[in-house]
């Protein structure tokens, strides 16, 4: 973490006001978070919908913070260590641009619709093997997550892997500009966060913010499957890379073979056999553009291959668990859009070896009104029913997913639940040892509830 005087803080975050006797003393580390003061560090009190962090501001200088910023538009400052700022938020986002540069290291950033934070977790484990990391920790992606994760970076760190969130215009803009990656990876443009963004054209150019603070010798890493990406970065004059399913990409996948354990597959054009121990396609295509990130930083062929097996995932990702009585129940139900739906279903359709396979899925939240049944019918289409044995839906928007389903399922297949002990009870009536099911659902939906039944 951090350690500079106030002084230097105060310089770095463009404040002023400290008092002399106080220049001189230290801060270890930062926390936006009052619950969470240790001894010497700074508080950096932000303005939140519910609360005005300034109002503990005095409590955490007593609990042992070294200083505290303060907005010198508000009155009453507390006495002691007190740097004022124009505006604390982009104090803290100043502090941790400054901090980058003095640090010299090389930024990777990860953006996308859907798997950043397993993209830049396989980046980080692909990096490590050679590179003294840092990783965003969980989902720190935002305006006060990405700032909060540089500052808590120590000085010996080469590489910082940071995932980049979004959910409107011109955040990934702010963040690539404080960040300043030398290697930009999008790993998808899907349908999340449609409705503020209006289109699939709206969110393919959101993502691209992404290369608006990209080094000059800098790389653009790509889905190249996303006509919408293609066409954008012709005008580009830095380096892209591309990755996806066909072999124009700089990197495709060759010999995929999934297993319960993870998935085998060759970069086309090489011979080497790689193992992830992640299951699914598409983590393979995150796993290229990981790759894509490692090669552009120099590891070895042969780094990677010890990397991708040493990959750990953030947890209810498509979580396999074996149960006792040899049931397998794949936990995706952190959250979901419908490309990572489909993605999932298609996982499930190519395991094989199980007696039965049984899909649940419930709504997939903030897609819009007007578009919502659309996606949610869309992907119901998309399951194999020559694969799949059972469908069990959860959710007004579940039973969309039901009514795409009936178009290539036999009705006594699909099983529709608005209540989700009840939809339990029948699944366990349903499941037998050697069955396979996957649960998935938007966060707000707690589908997890339904694995905890079953494991
Ligand atoms: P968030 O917006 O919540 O930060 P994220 O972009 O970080 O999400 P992950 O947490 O990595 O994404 O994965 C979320 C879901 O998306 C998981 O269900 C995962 O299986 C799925 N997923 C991951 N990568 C892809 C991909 N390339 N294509 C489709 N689905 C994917
Ligand atoms: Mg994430």
């Amino acid at each position: 973490m951090i350690r500079r005087s106030l002084l230097d803080i105060q310089t770095m975050a463009g404040g002023s006001g400290l008092s002399a006797e106080k220049e001189n003393e230290f801060i270890h580390g930062i926390t936006t978070d009052s619950r969470k003061i240790e001894a010497g560090t700074l508080f950096i009190p932000i303005v939140g919908e519910n609360f005005d962090g300034h109002e503990f501001a005095g409590k955490a200088l007593q609990e042992g913070a070294a200083a505290t910023l303060w907005d010198r538009s508000k009155p009453n400052p507390p006495a002691g260590a007190v740097i004022l700022v124009e505006d604390t938020l982009k104090a803290l986002q100043k502090l941790a641009s400054s901090y980058l540069e003095q640090l010299q290291l090389k930024v990777i950033g990860v953006t996308g619709s859907n798997g950043k934070t397993t993209t830049k977790d396989m980046v980080a484990s692909l990096l490590s093997t050679t590179y003294k990391v840092h990783k965003t920790k969980g989902n720190f992606n935002n305006h006060i997550g990405l700032p909060l994760t540089i500052l808590s970076m120590t000085e010996d760190v080469e590489v910082a892997v940071l995932e980049m969130g979004m959910s409107n215009r011109g955040e990934i803009e702010l963040l690539s500009n404080l960040a300043k990656p030398d290697a930009a990876i999008i790993t998808n443009i899907g349908e999340s966060h449609l409705m503020n963004l209006g289109s699939r054209e709206g969110i393919a150019e959101a993502k691209l913010e992404i290369v608006s603070g990209l080094k000059p010798d800098g790389v653009l890493i790509y889905d190249g499957e996303e006509p919408l990406l293609n066409e954008r970065i012709q005008s580009y004059s830095f380096k892209t890379i591309s990755f996806g399913g066909s072999k124009r990409n700089a990197y495709s996948p060759s010999e995929i073979q999934q297993t319960e354990n993870g998935t085998f597959f060759k970069i086309s054009g090489r011979e080497e056999k790689l193992f992830l121990p992640v299951l699914g396609k598409h983590n393979v295509n995150n796993a290229l553009a990981a790759i894509a990130a490692a090669e552009f930083l120099g590891v070895t062929q042969e780094k990677i291959s010890e990397g991708l097996k040493a990959i750990q995932m953030t947890g209810m990702r498509l979580e396999l668990t074996k149960t006792k009585e040899n049931l397998a129940v794949i936990n995706d139900a952190y959250n979901a859009s419908p490309t990572s739906m489909k993605a999932a279903i298609r996982l499930a359709c190519d395991m094989q070896g199980y007696n039965q396979k049984i899909l649940v899925l419930g709504d997939i939240l903030e897609l819009g009104d007007e578009m919502q049944v659309k996606f949610h019918q869309e992907v119901g289409e998309s399951i194999d029913s020559k694969e799949i044995d059972y469908l069990f839906t959860f959710g007004k928007l579940g039973a969309e997913i039901a009514a795409g389903a009936h178009k290539k399922m036999d009705s006594s297949l699909i099983h529709v639940y608005q209540d989700k002990q009840e939809l339990v009870n029948h699944l366990k009536q349903t499941v037998k040892s050697g069955d396979l099911v996957l649960v998935k659902a938007s966060r707000g939906m707690k589908l997890e509830e339904v694995v905890n039944a079953l494991v």
